[in-house]
């Protein structure tokens, strides 16, 4: 039998629907660490795969949200109670919509994934983004069993299960008392958005490096290498280092322009390259290599142009020329996976220089 305990009887909890809540486990607020975010280094800034910005919220923004709760509701969502079983009212509920956090709106399942598990609380077997759930041990009641709280406000929503239905045999176990429901994506709140992005796309060598630096800056949600500039239609790596297809080695940014300007990237850019190396980034030689900078729409091209010429009116370049080629973005074609997030996974990438 499925339960919220698992392993042991839920019999404690079947009590009646009296208004009120069985708590059965109290725990300390999960800070960021314990919640397991891969929290950017020095941002304090993350984003979904689905583009939420699930950056954790500070205590005292926790604290302002609580202030709407009721008291059952702050002792589920704070205090990591239990709503006793066949009580919620969404256990039951086939409307076709999204379920958010009650706390902070984050989406956190969708209907297509909730199945009747007759356990008395709404079931789901995936969240609609795992990023927006994080998963802590719980040691409570003797026994262990994994916790699950909103990725973003830290909030209790229940516990997941290795029990569930196909394809992912996992139980999402959820008090309804956590979740909002809404009908449709149009009805949901601005909170419950993904956030609105920009994309640019920068050329400056070598792009293993340039897509892990993109990747360190706040507000930039994803860097991707690959190619752009060129001929070809989908080149290949090897087509690409021949120098024949035109491509340059290219890393394309999706920003959130509420965190960080097309301007400060451009900053960022300067920093992580040496422009004045026509055609080559330090040992890598070839056009593949140039100093580039693809601009997505009118406006990113009149900011490239008019931050070069200021460059060039700097000390850093007053002996030395800019060969940083400004154009308007052609098509970018994402490179093989084992270029993708090279950094990350090997620890190391190409030296650039910045002089
Ligand atoms: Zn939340």
């Amino acid at each position: 039998m499925w339960s919220q305990l698992s392993t042991i009887s839920g019999a404690a909890l079947l009590t009646a629907c009296l208004g009120t809540l069985t708590v059965i486990a109290f725990a300390q607020h999960a800070s960021n660490k314990e919640l397991g975010m891969t929290v950017m280094e020095g941002t304090g800034l993350r984003y979904s795969r689905s583009g939420h910005d699930v950056t954790r919220l500070t205590d005292e923004q926790v604290a302002a949200l609580a202030e709407s709760l009721t008291g059952e509701e702050a002792a589920v969502i704070l205090r990591k109670g239990t709503e006793a079983a066949f009580c919620g009212n969404l256990v039951d509920s086939k409307r076709q919509g999204t379920y958010i956090c009650r706390l902070c709106g984050l989406p956190l399942f969708a209907s297509d994934a909730k199945f009747t598990s007759g356990t008395g609380w709404p079931s789901f077997f995936q969240p609609v983004d795992p990023d927006h759930i994080g998963e802590i041990k719980d040691a409570s009641l003797g026994m262990v069993r994994t916790e699950i709280v909103c990725q973003r406000c830290g909030g209790h929503l229940g516990h997941v299960f290795d029990d569930g239905p196909k394809p992912t045999s996992l139980r999402y176990c959820l008090n309804s008392i956590s979740l909002d429901f809404h009908v449709s994506d149009d009805d949901l709140p601005a909170r419950s958005q993904p956030v609105e992005t920009h994309t640019a796309y920068f050329a400056g060598g070598c792009f293993w490096g340039i897509e892990d630096r993109f990747q360190q800056v706040p507000g930039v949600i994803d860097a991707v290498s690959g190619y752009q500039g060129g001929d070809a239609d989908d080149p290949t790596y090897k087509q690409v280092c021949s120098g024949d297809s035109g491509h340059a080695e290219t890393v394309r940014v999706v920003f959130d322009p509420k965190r960080v300007t097309y301007r400060e990237l451009l900053e960022s850019f300067f920093t992580f390259h040496d422009p004045t190396q026509l055609n080559r980034q330090g040992p890598d030689v070839g056009t593949q290599y140039r100093s580039a900078i693809f601009a997505a729409d009118d406006d990113q091209l009149a900011q490239a142009r008019a931050f070069v010429e200021e460059q060039k009116k700097t000390e850093r370049f007053a002996q030395r020329t800019i060969t940083t080629q400004i154009e308007r973005a052609s098509p970018f074609y994402e490179a093989e996976a084992y270029h993708q997030d090279y950094n990350a996974r090997h620890g190391r990438s190409c030296a650039l220089p910045t002089e």
